[in-house]
């Protein structure tokens, strides 16, 4: 039996011409469960997982998931058992983190535009902090929590102004950007935060983009974040806990970003020369704890090759992998079974989905040799795909299955018509 990695997915391979995912068949899995159907390998996950937990083995250190990259029940769960907490941006997530037994105490709370009922229930159920992304949240956030006679723990979101060298719909961190406040009113915000009443002061965060594949911009935000924390601290107000975000990339299309133990080695060597390696630290990984742990498998349906362009139309499309819609962004696409042929029966082809949008296409150009009835694996796809998945065109949402070595689980069943239309009233 010959064994083809795919590179950056240690737990996807090719084993005499079938693609697995640990050691489910991803052939089988489609035709047992249909498609698209999104297939994840929970080895991937805990893997990691692992390389950010050896990164601060020994330090103070809370690893808070970005659920948001995946918030599947499962996936939480899974991640809530190996001791991860979670930095979520809604109060469904909240609700989501309790389903899956998660707890509150390990919950931080991200967004711009966090509700006065979001903010009550996080308070009422004691989540751990709340990343505060404006002056003005401060003031109706303090009011909430003395309304309900209690303290909200507070971070300031704080924009340090580095290029993460990522797509602009992905940077968060540069100025001009929506998210957190500007360097020049850190202090200023700190200082309000510390007079407010319902307010505790408890951390620093900072988050600045997605799909970051160097250090340097890591090593810039750190730096300029350490600055701030001896400004606010010289004026009075101690900070416990500092928090870098999330944002460190994935192998999509041969990009290298750094491992995570690699990257927190330098930054802890970084954080220790200047003096806080003893502060408590957290981080909110996000796609690197899912993305290439998962794939989408996907059925051809038609080959329409044209003068100009060969198309594949297959059963997936935008509102199951809305990522290239959106950013434009490349996932790999890859046959579940090679067949041996020679390469004059490869053509560039157009993969795209059967929405009705021009935007609604999964990959340019990709040289594959495909016949209808043929699956292909939608590479990449275990963050920002599921979870940003739509019912545009009244398509179902996809089913999901978790692989544990030789053991498949259906984690999420494949929604019907009627459960679409279940919310929904006829006139009288
Ligand atoms: C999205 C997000 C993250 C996670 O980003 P990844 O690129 O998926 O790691 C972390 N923190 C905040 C505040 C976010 O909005």
């Amino acid at each position: 039996m010959t064994a083809v990695l795919l590179p950056g997915r240690p737990h996807i391979a090719y084993r005499d011409n079938e693609l697995f995912v640990e050691q489910a068949a991803l052939g089988a899995l489609a035709r047992e469960h249909g498609t698209p159907l999104f297939v994840y390998s929970r080895a991937s996950m805990l893997s990691a997982l692992a390389a950010y937990q050896r990164g601060f083995a020994g330090r103070r250190a809370r690893i808070c998931y970005a659920m948001k990259a995946n918030s599947s029940l499962a996936v939480l769960q899974l991640f809530a058992r190996a001791g991860c907490g979670f930095d979520i941006v809604s109060g469904g997530e909240l609700d989501r983190v309790l389903a899956a037994g998660g707890k509150a105490g390990d919950v931080i709370f991200s967004g711009v535009g966090k509700t006065r009922a979001e903010m009550r229930r996080a308070l009422e159920l004691g989540i751990a902090c709340f990343n505060v992304e404006s002056e003005a949240e401060l003031e109706v956030l303090s009011e909430v929590a003395m309304a309900l006679g209690r303290t909200a723990p507070v971070s300031i979101r704080v924009n340090p102004d580095v290029d993460p060298k990522t797509h602009p719909y992905i940077s968060t961190g540069l100025k001009g950007n929506k998210f957190g406040i500007s360097q020049e009113r850190t202090l200023e915000a700190y200082r309000r935060a510390a007079a407010l009443p319902g307010l505790k002061v408890v951390g620093i965060d900072c988050h600045i983009g997605s799909q970051i594949t160097e250090d340097g911009p890591y090593l810039d935000a750190m730096d300029r974040i350490l600055d701030l924390v001896e400004a606010i601290e010289a004026h009075g107000i101690p900070l416990q806990h500092i928090d870098f975000g999330g944002g460190l990339g994935i192998a999509y299309n041969g990009d290298e970003p750094p491992a995570a133990d690699a990257l927190w080695a330098r930054l802890l060597q970084k954080l220790d020369a200047r003096g806080f390696g003893d502060r408590e630290l957290l981080i909110e990984p996000g796609r690197s704890l899912v993305g290439n742990a998962g794939v989408c498998v996907t059925e051809v349906l038609y080959l329409k090759p044209g003068e100009n362009k060969n198309f594949c139309i297959v059963d997936a499309a935008m509102n199951d992998l809305p990522r290239p819609a959106m950013y434009q962004a490349f996932h790999g696409i890859v046959p579940v079974t090679v067949t041996v042929v020679n390469d004059c029966d490869k053509r560039s082809w157009e993969v795209v989905g059967p929405v009705c949008e021009s935007g609604d296409w999964i990959g340019h150009e990709r040289e594959l040799s495909v016949k209808s009835g043929d699956f292909l694996a939608v590479l990449s796809a275990g963050a920002y795909c599921m979870s940003m998945a739509s019912n545009y065109n009244t398509r179902g949402r996809a089913a999901e299955v978790l692989v544990d070595g030789a053991r498949t689980h259906v984690i999420r069943e494949r929604e019907k018509s009627a459960d679409q239309m279940r919310m929904e009233k006829l006139l009288p």
